[in-house]
């Protein structure tokens, strides 16, 4: 298990590491072939040029640790509205409302635990698999036609001005924006504390929902699942660094991101010896490959919702 409280010194560490090879992508197209999530090179660029982020995220981390000690969460229900952007160029980017729908379908049930894979988690795990307990309702589709044939992952497709979509009230909306984003990228997220006028998740629209066989296998709608993680404050599993710490005290120590569907047990090569999680959503695995979160994992997304916490203009 690992230690999830850490000094100050450390936490603004962990978010200022600045890694030019990390600075987010201008738009460009290439093909997938691994998953890959930009929201950690995101947030880096971001810290970069704001310094006051890494003093809020700092905040943020230790009234959800306080938040989990007390044990002062919710138990009451949380909806999440949900507008969703479509930036188009083609008839295939201009995804449709049934699509769009079974992709809140999507993060209902595995925010629920009622994914038809929740079963596939192995008993070594099943005792800390989590029901967050939290659903969305689509609130709106905003459509916009552009000429644009990929959108990067500096936030233009947020942005009016840029040619973009600008989020709806985001204090008490989740907003995902759906949009061909290039450069092998299939999503990435803001994590709390971050600006509201770029707040939210973006999922390309190919990978968007139940979507075509073609883009197998991230076609499950598990890449937004992923990517509202991120939004609710989680962590990569493997904590961004080798061995890292993803502030979850349940998930097993990851050496580095998975591929794939991995046999469980899958060894990790961290020591003390032990079984990576491979299948928790935090991880890089396939869509069909990754069906949980913790207990752990439950806790730091909940303390956003309580009175006094990041996301608390959601309701509770
Ligand atoms: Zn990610």
């Amino acid at each position: 298990m690992r230690k999830i409280i850490l000094s100050a010194a450390a936490f603004t560490m962990l978010f200022s590491c600045q890694n030019d090879e990390n600075t987010p992508v201008a738009p460009s197209t290439e093909a997938i072939a691994l998953r890959n999530c930009a929201t950690q090179e995101v947030l880096e660029a971001q810290l970069k040029a704001d310094p006051t982020l890494a003093l809020r995220m700092n905040q943020i981390e230790a009234f959800t640790q306080k938040a989990m000690l007390t044990k002062r969460l919710v138990n009451g229900k949380i909806v999440i509205p949900v507008v969703v952007n479509v930036l188009y160029r083609t008839a295939e980017e201009n995804i449709s409302a049934t699509q769009i729908q079974s992709q809140i379908d999507v993060l209902n049930k595995d925010f629920t635990a009622k994914n038809s894979d929740f079963s596939s988690i192995p008993a070594e795990f099943a005792g800390v698999a989590a029901n967050i307990d939290i659903t969305f309702e689509l609130a709106g589709i905003v459509r916009k036609s552009t000429t644009k044939t990929s959108w990067g992952t500096r936030d233009a497709m947020k942005s009016s001005k840029k040619g973009g979509i600008d989020p709806t009230t985001p204090t008490k909306t989740l907003n995902i924006w759906a949009c061909k984003i290039g450069g092998g990228i299939l999503g990435y997220a803001q994590f709390p504390g971050g600006s509201l006028a770029t707040d939210g998740v973006v999922i390309d629209s190919k990978y968007f929902g139940l979507s075509a066989s073609n883009s197998y296998p991230y076609n499950l709608g598990r890449t937004a699942t992923h990517e509202v993680g991120h939004w609710m404050n989680l962590r990569h599993i493997w904590g961004d660094s080798s061995c890292g710490n993803d502030l979850v005290s349940d998930t097993p120590v990851a050496k580095t991101a998975n591929y794939g569907v991995p046999a469980y047990p899958y060894v990790s090569t961290c020591l003390p010896t032990h079984n990576e999680m491979t299948m928790n959503y935090m991880d890089y695995t396939d869509d069909r490959g990754m069906y949980m979160f913790t207990n752990g994992q439950k806790s730091r997304i909940t303390a956003l919702f309580v009175s006094g916490g990041a996301r608390s203009g959601f309701g509770i």
